[in-house]
């Protein structure tokens, strides 16, 4: 579909069908603006029908606004596929969060986006139509960009869907597109290492966030089953590589579950496991997801954690929940409806 092309990609696409080249440019402006083909005033029917196949198509199927402001779409495509997206509006800006598969593999026992394993991958060109519909919404153009900052931290594992994933931050950091700078970008991972590893060889510079939510290999194992294949140790040498490319520290995330990685113990473990390297971590109460009969710690508890974590020597921050009420917070996406209606 045309949102996986580039500029370049797209003015061959139109002189295949002999169009002249302006329209490409029509094309690309209307794809930005996240247009569907019934919106677009200046092409002509006959361009339309010859176009119409690759256009893309998709039907908000779900828009709820939380209470906090935050905002969450479903969006459905001509498959029957259904992804979460959520827009965080703060003081500085718009963050959009994208999904980058239709459910995921990665198996976590508390996150719902895992319930029901992958149906399939998205393209670059899904990926971007999230952020497109967001910033049309806000009231932005390409132009005009409404939308400041992307996290890859919806439902998918962005790097068990590698091609697509990267292709899309290149198309969302064009300088023809939306041109988001990949240091508003914050790409989240369960730690796939050698995935981690080429991301830094082919040149990427986002902020690289890293799900680790254990200090431990073993308690890791308990709720992640990646941990079977990926020891933290080898995980935090792939960080090490990335922050030497990149320059860019690296974000642990903790998610707080009670009796499971929340004692005084398993954070000064984590102290001594993170100490010395240049990176923060970022805890948050675990969000409730109702399959799940895991607790999330209050946020008091959290608070404490964090401070003892700094007193380690290691830098940290609570992470302020937003959309729960619309089951739009970390780990509550879906890949079908039923969620905060
Ligand atoms: N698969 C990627 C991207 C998902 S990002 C990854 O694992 O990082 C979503 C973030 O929310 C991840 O850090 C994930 O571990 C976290 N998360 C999942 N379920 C959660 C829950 N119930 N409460 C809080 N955070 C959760």
């Amino acid at each position: 579909m045309l949102l996986d092309f580039n500029q370049e990609e797209l003015t061959k696409y139109v002189e295949e069908f002999a169009l002249p080249k302006f329209r490409g440019k029509q094309i690309f402006d209307a794809l930005q603006k996240g247009k569907t083909l019934e919106e677009i005033s200046n092409l002509p029917k006959d361009v339309k029908n010859k176009i119409e196949n690759d256009y893309p198509k998709w039907e908000i199927v779900k828009l709820l606004e939380s209470k906090d402001g935050t905002k969450k779409m479903a969006l459905k495509f001509p498959d029957g596929s259904l992804v979460e997206s959520v827009l965080l509006s703060y003081k500085y800006g718009n963050t959009v969060c994208v999904s980058t598969q239709v459910g995921c593999r990665m198996g976590c026992k508390f996150c719902a986006s895992t319930l029901g394993g992958l149906k399939r991958n998205l393209s670059a060109g899904e990926i971007l139509l999230q952020v497109l519909i967001f910033n049309k919404l806000l009231g932005g153009n390409e132009k005009t960009r409404k939308v400041t900052n992307v996290v890859l931290m919806g439902s998918g594992e962005p790097l068990d869907n590698y091609e697509n994933v990267t292709k899309f931050l290149k198309l969302i950091s064009d300088k023809n597109g939306l041109n988001i700078s990949e240091r508003n970008i914050s790409l989240s991972t369960c730690g796939l290492c050698e995935k981690i590893r080429k991301l830094a060889d082919d040149n990427f510079k986002v902020t690289l966030t890293i799900s680790l939510h254990a200090p431990n290999d073993e308690i890791r194992k308990k709720i992640m089953p990646i941990a079977n294949a990926y020891k933290i140790k080898d995980i935090l040498s792939a960080c090490d590589y990335y922050f030497e490319k990149t320059g860019r520290r690296v974000i642990f995330e903790y998610a707080l579950i009670e009796n499971v990685n929340s004692s005084e113990e398993n954070i000064k473990e984590l102290g001594r496991v993170l100490k010395g390297r240049s990176c923060l971590v970022n805890f948050i109460p675990l969000n409730s997801v109702k399959e799940r009969n895991l607790l999330g710690v209050p946020r008091k508890r959290a608070y404490f954690l964090s401070s003892l974590l700094e007193k380690e020597g290691v830098n940290s921050t609570v992470r302020r929940t937003m959309g729960e009420d619309i089951e739009g917070a970390c780990g509550q996406l879906r890949n079908k409806l039923g969620g905060g209606q």
